[in-house]
């Protein structure tokens, strides 16, 4: 009750347009924001991706904020961030060119006919950047809500089709994605599994989180199976449920995948101690490293998603520190 409270005011916090102007501002929100965003710009995102690999052996997937996007020229400034990370990643020896695209950052409110072009251009860049590089290199296609599953899903395969190293994430909260999965798997596919940032009704949705986990173990099950392995498909766990963590790694190691033909994934900030541990034990990581301007709604939804980070919230808003207009 008192966690579904907590995280309809931080949803309606993400979606304040004051607030967000507001709190972009402040450099008390800004400090507190850097545990989840690496920062502004795609520089920032490469030196957390250093970092990372550098101190912890995770890899990154680098993903430019701003989601729902209804303004032409914020449709501009998307593509030409992931084209510009593309372009930084080819100079880069050891990091993936690894970058993950909201159907509706680049366009698919504002202009629908136009996005496959946009996503085959970002693809088309990934392949250039990452050609004769070592690592695995993808545009991911991130999943919003369940209006858009249809279109994201033929916008995948269409690339897919044209040879581009694409990749789909789908949800678990869904009735939907054990169908996706089965036809994914047959084609050889590369899967992110999330449990669903969104809600829906029972004829379409698990509802409670009961029926999410068992339909998200199913999944993985699914993944890590003989079919998928003999179709040469990659599963990417993306949870910080470190007991699915831990299940997904007895199963994998059961059912003869190798350590890095698989891999889990997870959010910068979000139980760092458990992504550092998976990766000690040999496991390949992922962190989703998110920058860009447009933080708030971002960083206000990963604070939301545990009403144990309330404290962090509670001691930036109280710190000592002056708010002043900070550089994002
Ligand atoms: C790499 C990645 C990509 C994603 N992409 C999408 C997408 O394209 N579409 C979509 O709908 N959703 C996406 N999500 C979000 C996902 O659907 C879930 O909402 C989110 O990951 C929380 O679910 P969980 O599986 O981690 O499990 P939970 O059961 O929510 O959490 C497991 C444990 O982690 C802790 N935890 C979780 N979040 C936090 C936090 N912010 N701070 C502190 N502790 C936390 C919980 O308290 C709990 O102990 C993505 C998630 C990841 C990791």
């Amino acid at each position: 009750m008192m966690k579904r409270l907590w995280q309809k005011t931080m949803i309606a916090l993400a979606r304040s347009h004051r607030m967000k102007t507001f709190m972009q501002r402040d450099e008390r929100m800004k400090a507190l924001a850097q545990r989840f965003v690496a920062g502004a710009d795609a520089q920032a995102a490469l030196a957390t991706a250093h970092r990372l690999l550098a101190a912890q052996g995770i890899r990154a997937s680098f993903f430019y904020l701003g989601e729902y996007v209804d303004r032409p020229e914020l449709v501009s400034e998307n593509v030409e961030q992931k084209l510009l990370i593309a372009r930084l990643l080819a100079d880069e020896e050891e990091i993936d060119v690894h970058i993950s695209v909201d159907p509706t950052q680049i366009g698919l409110q504002t202009d629908p006919a136009e996005v496959g072009t946009r996503a085959l251009a970002i693809g088309r860049a990934i392949m250039t950047a990452s050609a004769g590089k070592a690592g695995l290199h993808c545009l991911m296609l991130d999943m919003e809500d369940s209006s858009v599953v249809d279109f994201t899903l033929a916008l995948h395969d269409d690339l897919r089709r044209l040879e581009l190293p694409a990749a789909i994430t789908l949800q678990a909260y869904l009735r939907r994605s054990e169908r996706d999965l089965e036809r994914l798997i047959t084609g050889g596919a590369r899967v992110r599994l999330v449990k669903g940032a969104f809600v829906g009704t029972s004829d379409i949705a698990f509802t409670s989180e009961a029926q999410i986990k068992t339909n998200y173990r199913r999944l993985v099950g699914m993944m890590l199976g003989a079919q998928a392995k003999a179709s040469g498909f990659y599963p990417i766990i993306a949870t910080h449920d470190d007991r699915i963590q831990a299940e997904a790694v007895e199963l994998a190691r059961r059912n003869g995948w190798p350590q890095g033909s698989y891999e889990f994934e997870m959010l910068l900030g979000v139980r760092s101690d458990v992504a550092e541990r998976l990766s000690q034990q040999g496991e390949r990581v992922r962190l989703y490293v998110p920058f860009g301007r447009d933080w708030w709604p971002y960083a206000v939804r990963r604070i939301g998603e545990n009403p144990a980070n309330g404290i962090l919230l509670a001691r930036s808003l109280l710190s000592g520190r002056k708010g002043r207009p900070a550089t994002p």
